[in-house]
Parts: structure tokens; sequence; C-alpha cells
């Protein structure tokens, strides 16, 4: 009978210092990857973010937090640039490639609550400026931005329209214009596409990220504190 239980007693030590080996040696990688992998990667793509927390080389001009706008009020109430994480990260990589060339973007829209875009369409009942808001808009998913371009002393491009021109003018088929301004356009457009987005046919300043065309509306406001 001893030496039944020493024998028992002997298997048990041999599994418990067994499992030990197995757990230090786990918990020694859970420690490494913790130490190696930097925070911004644990932050699933489709979270909301603020742009200025990933790059502080945007120029801000938005326009709905100011009463310069087509709905002649502020509608937000604080200027932030809030989208999810991929499209930042398409942003801040086109807006390295302006840079590069002597530009940079400026913002004049990027995720906008539902509520807001139901003002919009009381006012501007058009799918062509305005989307309806029972469909949504990709600026209410987080994944659309309205975007200028200025040079390095800060001038904005000329883009032949003002943001928000509703007319035809404000198109990208629309020709009319100086070579100067055709140019401005097509170069902005040009980047932006290469770095993920599509254009909108008749807005010159509006860009879609394409992979963030499927997610879900918000109406989630930002912190103004
Ligand atoms: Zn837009």
């Amino acid at each position: 009978m001893i030496d039944v239980n020493y024998n028992y007693m002997l298997h048990f030590f041999r599994i418990l210092s067994f499992s030990f080996l197995i757990f230090g040696a786990v918990s020694a990688h859970a420690q490494h990857e913790a130490y190696t992998e930097p925070v911004q990667q644990q932050i699933a793509d489709t979270t909301f973010v603020n742009l200025k927390d990933y790059s502080k080389d945007f120029v801000y001009d938005m326009k709905y937090a100011t009463e310069d706008n087509f709905l002649k009020a502020k509608v937000y109430d604080c200027a932030e640039c809030l989208l999810r994480l991929k499209t930042v990260k398409a942003l801040v990589a086109a807006n390295k490639d302006f840079i590069k060339k002597g530009y940079k973007i400026k913002l004049y829209d990027c995720y906008r609550p539902l509520s807001i875009q139901k003002k919009m369409w009381e006012i501007v009942s058009n799918p062509k400026y305005v989307a309806d808001p029972k469909k949504g808009s990709i600026h209410n998913r987080g994944g659309a931005v309205d975007i200028s371009l200025v040079d390095m002393n800060g001038k904005e491009l000329d883009m032949g329209t003002a943001f928000d021109f509703f007319g035809p003018e404000a198109a990208h088929n629309y020709t009319n214009f100086s070579k100067k301004v055709l140019s401005n356009r097509k170069f902005l457009k040009k980047i932006m596409i290469e770095n993920g987005f599509n254009s909108f046919d008749s807005e010159w300043w509006h860009y879609n990220l394409k992979a963030g065309l499927k997610d879900n509306v918000s109406n989630q406001k930002w912190n103004c504190n």
C-alpha cells in the first residue's frame, strides 16, 4: 500500500511540475505579446476615433460647427473630426501623399450623426446633394469626408465652387472651368482614389472610403470637453 501511494504521489508531482512549466511558458508568451503590440492595433478598424489623435497634419474648417453652412445654423457643438479607424488610416495615408507634393487636406466634414442628416434632408431633399436619412449617408457611417486642399501657406486651391455649392458646377463632369481648376480637382481625386476612396459624381469635395460603405449608421455625439 505504501508503495502504491508513493508512486501515485510521484506521478501527481510530475503532472504538477509539468503544469507549472506550461503555465510559465504561456504567461511569458502573453507578457511578450502585451509588450510588443502597439496599443492602436488592439482597436478594431470600425471603432470611431478622433482624427486629431492620429495626425496633426490636417487643416480644419468644420463648417457645421459654425453658422457658415447651408443650414445657416451651428449644428455641431464643437469642431471635431470623428471617423472609423479604417477611414482615419486611409485619410492619413492620403494626406502624407499630398504633403510630399506640397499640399495638405482641409476638412469640412467627417462623421455626421444621423439626427443632423435629418435636419439637412428637411432643407435639401435632393439625393444628388444630401443623402436620404432613411438610407443614411456614408457620413453617418463614419466612412465619408468632405475635403479640399491647401498649399503649405494654408491657401486653399481653387476648386471652382465653394463647399456645399448645390449646382451642376460642383460635379466632377462639369468642365467649363479653367485648366487650373480642373487639374486641382483631378489631383485631389487621383490621390484619394489611390488611397481607397471613391469620389462622388455631383460633389467634388465628397469622398467615401470603399471599405466603409456597409458599416452601420450611427447617431452618437462626440464629447466637446
Ligand atoms: Zn459629404
